[in-house]
């Protein structure tokens, strides 16, 4: 098909039943960190099932794709079952807006994501172009489970790094908290102050910008709680708080 390349799976991780980390042999053409390309395999018909999937790597390494197993899903579950070696086919140019050059200025960003929505981010972390950018920057992932919180030790190592100017605050919904993972979801977190108590930064319309990427529903939900605090939705013409990207 044009515009793809065949791909194969270099890296497999399993962080849980269902969660992958896929990293990809492909030389893709250059991509900003955010942006998200089509993977494709082959049906019955002889046709290509075709799916957006968020570049987790940074520009320049192997591409990586943190990817969630979607029951009874067309595509999900045939790439998650992918071992070290099968092929896949990658488009080779990836696409979208989810990227700090569509950013305006702001002194703090947050990065909040439910599942697999954490893939943008790391692209962004691991290319280092925030840094110069903004005074703090927040990451922010909720998952039901402590085992869906892929990349943990990585962005903890991360924040240890680069603190103070890095947060990283995880929140699981299904288990109970404790001193270093939030209880509860998101945008109830957001709701009560508990997730800038946990962080010691404020969200404000003077100072914040948001990136939310995920599950729609969370991303509707949080919208509303952010927009009656005044930040409302970035666009091109009208320049805003609230950058978005859902996955469904
Ligand atoms: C810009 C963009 C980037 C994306 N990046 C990623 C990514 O990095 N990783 C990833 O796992 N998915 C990502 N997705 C979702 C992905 O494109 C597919 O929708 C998903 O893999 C399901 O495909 P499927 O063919 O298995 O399911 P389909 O048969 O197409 O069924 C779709 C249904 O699956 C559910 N669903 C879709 N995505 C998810 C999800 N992530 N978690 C839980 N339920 C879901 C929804 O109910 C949706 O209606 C992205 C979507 C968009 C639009």
């Amino acid at each position: 098909m044009s515009g793809f390349l065949e791909a194969t799976v270099s890296r497999r991780v399993e962080w849980a039943p269902g969660l992958v980390t896929l990293e990809l042999s492909a030389n893709l053409d250059p991509f900003e960190p955010g942006q998200f390309v089509n993977l494709a395999l082959g049906v019955d018909d002889g046709g290509l099932v075709r799916r957006p999937y968020s570049l987790a790597s940074a520009p320049g390494a192997p591409p990586e794709i943190l990817l969630t197993c979607v029951d009874g899903g067309a595509l999900s579950p045939r790439l998650c079952a992918l071992a070290v070696g099968d092929r896949v086919l990658v488009e080779r140019r990836a696409q979208g807006f989810f990227t700090a050059s569509w950013l305006p200025p702001a002194k703090d960003l947050w990065l909040i994501a439910t599942g697999t929505g954490l893939g943008p981010y790391l692209s962004l972390l691991r290319s280092g172009v925030l840094w110069e950018r903004f005074e703090r920057v927040v990451v922010v992932h909720g998952v039901r489970w402590r085992s869906h919180l892929a990349h943990r030790a990585e962005l903890c190592a991360l924040a240890d790094a680069r603190a103070p100017q890095l947060a990283y605050a995880p929140l699981v919904s299904r288990e109970a908290s404790d001193a270093e993972v939030l209880g509860g979801r998101i945008t109830a977190a957001v709701a009560s102050g508990a997730l800038e108590e946990r962080v010691g930064l404020r969200l404000a319309s003077d100072r914040s910008h948001v990136m939310l990427c995920g599950n729609p529903a969370m991303i509707e939900e949080l919208g509303i709680v952010l927009a009656e605090r005044g930040l409302n939705r970035h666009r091109a013409r009208k320049p805003g708080h609230v950058t978005v990207e859902k996955y469904w």
